[in-house]
């Protein structure tokens, strides 16, 4: 596939119509958001420059990203003594940076629950750190399901106990944390960040790349007690220092501007025109329960969801058709309504609807007419 950039070209095409994208990631973001970026994008108002241009040391970028932090702490109510942290690296970063800073040079385990791919490549680096004691795996039955609070098996202490609130790929999602003790609960949220309310205080550590639910990629968003900070090592290089980063407002090195920009058109979308974090959460519970009474409605004769009932995620829907020689047809007749990347990951097979935030009911009910019609003619 070829690629033109011709300006020409494309001034003389029509705008071309949007679909009802449900990729994973990078997803679709909320089109007044867009349509905001493309109105200010020569010129920031009252600035004169592209938000692409300005420094990240201007006075411009430091509003930018005092409002990105302010919206984000009132969103989630963030505590006084948490920090915010944008970063990059994405949330793969994370997966070292969380071992490199609270791990290396530890007496302790850190204890990783695993509901899933992500999680599963969170461990293998913190593996290269020091000690590591797998509290739960659901790999053998093929992540279908979150553990209940009994399941777990914990050490008598643990440099933290790290999770995935939400696996991207299996579409599995936990209802709320995990009981884990005393140990710092450590959560990649990237792909339920911004769904719902959290209590944040449930947390050492909260973290999420932001091509999920909250923005473009090369963003990372770190929420980190200064407890945890605390804890964090001093041997470590300064780019993939908590505290250093902390010390240094996100402004050690040139952050994503473009990408904080973003990120704060998000957070004022998701306040002013969705409401707040309780009405993205029954925005979700909607959407994707239109998807799962579906998946319900034939008892798995036609459709087979990949979750079990109590573990299924709110953001990524995945299941499979019992006659896989359809998928071809499923895939084509969807694009056909202009619903696209519904493909599942190839570790898992079958489809995935990603309706994140920014999807409208719209597209979560016209998934649902096209996959009730396909069902009925075949
Ligand atoms: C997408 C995703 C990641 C990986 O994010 P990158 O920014 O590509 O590193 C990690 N964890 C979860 C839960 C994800 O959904």
């Amino acid at each position: 596939m070829t690629l033109t950039l011709d300006r020409q070209t494309a001034a003389q095409q029509a705008p071309e119509r949007r679909v009802f994208n449900f990729s994973p990631g990078p997803a679709v973001l909320p089109l007044p958001v867009l349509q905001e970026i493309q109105r200010d994008l020569l010129t920031l108002p009252g600035v004169g420059s592209s938000v692409l241009e300005i420094s990240h040391r201007s006075t411009a970028f430091d509003g930018i990203l005092a409002e990105a932090e302010a919206n984000l702490r009132e969103l989630l109510a963030i505590p006084a003594d948490y920090r915010v942290l944008f970063l990059q690296g994405g949330a793969s970063l994370q997966f070292s940076m969380i071992p490199i800073n609270l791990l290396r040079g530890q007496n302790l385990p850190a204890s990783y629950i695993l509901t899933g791919s992500w999680g599963s490549k969170a461990v293998v680096e913190a593996l290269r750190e020091g000690q590591v004691h797998v509290a739960w795996d659901g790999k053998a039955d093929n992540f279908v399901r979150v553990p209940k609070d009994g399941e777990l098996d914990l050490p008598p202490a643990s440099a933290y106990v790290h999770y995935t609130s939400n696996e991207t790929i299996q579409g599995v999602q936990f209802r709320r944390p995990p009981a884990v003790g005393d140990a710092p609960l450590v959560c990649d949220v990237s792909s339920d960040f911004l769904s719902g309310p959290v209590d944040v205080r449930d947390f050492g550590l909260l973290y999420a790349c932001a091509q999920k639910n909250a923005g473009p990629s090369g963003l990372t968003v770190v929420v980190v007690s200064d407890e945890v900070l605390e804890r964090c090592g001093d041997d470590v290089h300064s780019m993939l220092s908590f505290r250093r980063q902390a010390e240094k407002g996100s402004r050690l090195n040139t952050p994503n501007v473009f990408g904080v920009y973003v990120f704060l058109l998000v957070t004022r979308w998701l306040r002013d025109e969705v409401g707040g974090l309780e009405a993205a959460a029954a925005g979700a519970e909607a959407k994707t329960g239109l998807i799962y009474d579906v998946l319900d409605g034939d008892g798995g004769e036609f459709y087979v969801p990949h979750a079990e009932p109590a573990s299924r995620s709110r953001m990524n829907v995945t299941f499979r058709l019992r006659r896989g020689d359809l998928e071809k047809a499923f895939v084509a007749g969807a694009a056909d309504r202009d619903l696209v990347a519904l493909k599942g990951h190839r570790s898992v097979g079958g489809f995935r609807a990603s309706l994140y935030n920014a999807m409208p009911m719209e597209g979560a009910e016209r998934l649902r007419d096209f996959m009730l019609a396909f069902r009925a003619s075949h």
